[in-house]
């Protein structure tokens, strides 16, 4: 039997984070045996229906590369994939159970089962619909019916006993049958509810893995008396721990951003997201922590997921992005990704090269692709801001500006060798610490003190462009470091110290592994915030 799963959203509000990670799980299992992943929109609640839901929705999958072999623009034998188009064999089925006497139309008004409410308050019993409808003749139903009178189709469910079905995470799970109460299976407004459209269409496109999240545990014991009484083999449940804020109660917008639109726009790759997606509740029997989806689906065992509320933890989604974006992904492709963004900020290169230097140099401190983007500034500015820290070096660091910028403008062999000799001389003989040297010429080439080191910086730059920076940097100083209002020595002496404590903290990394090769054979070392 080909096994057939499915995701099946309702297109309301943001693309969210749950139905990412149950896709994601459904797809998987889906590949992992050779079967088919479908996607429906279950789009029959009229009053939260928002039309660009389901577009962003479909770009959503799109961009994770969880891509479904039907769906409503790929179509497929089982269509229509819009649960709005189906009203007819919704219709069709209600009618079938109608004519077999497993459901009826009830006609109480709201105000009538306000009152039936009241009572069962009064009296201390269990509260629901108590099966009324259900004694009135089916002739008289039809007549009343037929004569335009609003009502609802029920289920006849048992008044006794229990209900059961197996979870293949959880085994038996039991109801008593007089909390499934005859629910409604049609409306009013002659729209399907969930319950009905739901089973009616996972029965007839196949589905034989209902993977959904815990949440629906509490619909399956109706869903298993409808597919009762249509005769029809129930597929097998498969109800997946919930995602969790980090105070354990269920993810919600209020306390997180369950918006995978927005994790886009910071930046948050698709590949970090399914990884970390992968690992709530799940792991590989291997213990590996990063791995794509197609690893994932090799090595999936549905078995293996645990049912304790997986926390989604931002701190180790950007943990993971990080890893992605500096180890995981080739250089060409990060640099793929973050282009868009940079011209979206208005850099400009002439180069494809520089691209790459700029995002070589940097991805080592980023956690997302808005971090390059916004860390990347002032490889593309002319005109550079000084923050505060770097002022504070510029104002130390004058008589070194002046040397390095005669020393570098006549500096023969401009590579990265020659530049970090020329550095590593020069500091030799002034007899000073290298950061005395390179944090005011950091400052001065980028405006910052949070930037890679030196040596990268004057190389990617290039030498021109360097030596106006440092040029432009002792005009600024020559001025008066202007903007430098007194009100601010507080902050400034601040920013310094921090500085200097993340320089003495910081560990030495390098930049591309040649790079670092080339910096350690030439015995070149650097101070300063990394
Ligand atoms: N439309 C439901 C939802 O929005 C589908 C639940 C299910 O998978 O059965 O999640």
């Amino acid at each position: 039997m080909e096994v057939v799963t499915r995701i099946a959203p309702s297109p309301t509000g943001d693309p969210h984070v749950g139905t990412a990670y149950i896709g994601l799980f459904n797809y998987v299992f889906a590949k992992r045996h050779g079967g088919r992943f479908v996607f429906r929109l279950e789009d029959t609640d009229r009053q939260r229906y928002q039309p660009e839901a389901e577009q962003r929705l479909l770009e959503m999958f799109e961009w994770l590369g969880i891509e479904p072999d039907e769906g409503p623009e790929l179509g497929g034998a089982n269509g229509p994939y819009r649960q709005s188009e189906r009203l007819e064999i919704y219709r069709r089925h209600a009618d079938l159970l109608l004519e077999t006497g497993k459901a009826y139309r009830a006609f109480e008004t709201a105000e009538e089962l306000e009152a039936m409410r009241l009572e069962q308050k009064r009296l201390g019993r269990p509260l629901g619909y108590d099966g009324r409808g259900r004694s009135v003749p089916r002739e008289e139903q039809e007549r009343r019916a037929a004569a335009g009178e609003p009502h609802v189709i029920r289920l006849v469910t048992p008044d006794e006993g229990e209900v059961t079905f197996v979870d293949r995470l959880r085994g038996e799970v039991s109801i008593p049958a007089s909390e499934v109460r005859d629910q409604v299976l049609f409306k009013s407004d002659g729209y399907p509810t969930y319950h009905l459209a739901n089973v009616v269409d996972d029965h007839l496109m196949g589905v034989t893995h209902v993977i959904r999240a815990e949440e629906w545990i509490p619909s399956t014991p109706l869903h298993v008396l409808l597919y009762r009484a249509f005769g029809w083999d129930a597929p097998e449940f498969i109800h997946m721990p919930l995602l969790r804020n980090p105070d354990r109660s269920k993810v919600s917008k209020r306390k997180l951003d369950t918006s995978v639109d927005s994790y886009r726009q910071q930046g948050i790759l698709p590949e970090a997201l399914l990884n970390f997606l992968a690992t709530m509740g799940w792991s590989m029997p291997d213990g590996r922590e990063f791995f794509s989806v197609a690893e994932m689906t090799e090595r999936f065992d549905i078995d293996r997921v645990s049912l304790g509320g997986p926390i989604f933890d931002l701190k180790k989604l950007r943990f993971f992005n990080a890893k992605y974006l500096r180890d995981l992904l080739p250089l060409e492709e990060v640099a793929d990704r973050v282009e868009p963004l940079f011209r979206a900020a208005g850099y400009e290169w002439d180069d494809d090269d520089y691209l790459l230097d700029v995002v070589d140099v940097l991805r080592p401190r980023a956690e997302t692709l808005m971090d390059l983007v916004d860390q990347a500034g002032y490889f593309f500015r002319d005109t550079l801001r000084y923050d505060e820290a770097a002022r504070k070096q510029l104002a130390a660091g004058q008589s070194h500006l002046q040397d390095v910028e005669r020393e570098l403008s006549m500096l023969e062999f401009f590579d990265y060798d020659g530049v970090d000799d020329m550095l590593r001389d020069y500091v030799q003989a002034q007899a000073v610490g290298m950061g005395k040297v390179l944090m005011p010429l950091r400052a001065a080439l980028t405006g910052t003190t949070q930037a890679p080191s030196v040596t990268d910086l004057i190389v990617i730059l290039g030498k021109e462009e360097s030596l106006r920076r440092i040029g432009a940097a002792l005009t600024f100083i020559d001025a008066g470091l202007p903007d430098d209002d007194p009100q601010r020595a507080l902050e400034e002496e601040k920013a310094r110290k921090a500085a200097e404590a993340e320089a003495r903290t910081s560990h030495k990394k390098s930049v591309g592994a040649e790079r670092a090769a080339k910096a350690r054979a030439s015995g070149a070392s650097e101070e300063g915030p990394r």
